[in-house]
């Protein structure tokens, strides 16, 4: 469902981001493109659907499916989590670059990509234990399963 106090959005949602924590270090082969490690940490990932962003969501939420994205490869691997997902009417692209942060995978999640992002996945750094804000995620609604 979606979460309460977003009814207020101007444009349909069409992009999601999904705030993921790694615990530690994580080697994880990404399909085609490559393996990569992955430090332990906070990290963005931009995707969109025009059409069924709910489902969309829940796919990736879900722990039992085909490995077909690049982002099914590092939610599938263990230690790795969406801690929240946050649904906006800004395009993809320019949600993925206000991320900011660094590329730990290029070219990861951005096969559709034409805006030279160079990755949809964005590393914040060292998940915050003081509480301090994250990017541009800053009320993480707690995601449903
Ligand atoms: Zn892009």
């Amino acid at each position: 469902m979606p979460s309460p106090g977003r009814r207020d959005d101007r444009a349909r949602p069409v992009t999601y981001q999904l705030l993921i924590r790694i615990d530690r270090p994580r080697r994880v082969r990404v399909g085609r493109l490559g393996t990569f490690v992955f430090p332990a940490g906070c990290y963005v990932y931009t995707g969109s659907a025009k059409r069924a962003l709910e489902p969309r969501v829940n796919r990736h939420l879900s722990r039992t499916k085909r490995l077909h994205w690049h982002v099914d490869y590092l939610l599938a691997t263990p230690g790795v989590a969406v801690e929240s997902v946050r649904r906006s009417g800004t395009p993809e692209c320019a949600a993925n670059r206000a991320v900011g942060g660094t590329v730990p995978a290029p070219g990861f999640g951005a096969s559709d990509c034409r805006a030279g992002c160079g990755s949809h996945l964005r590393f914040l750094g060292p998940w915050p234990t003081s509480g301090r804000e994250t990017g541009t995620i800053s009320h993480p609604a707690r995601a449903t399963r």
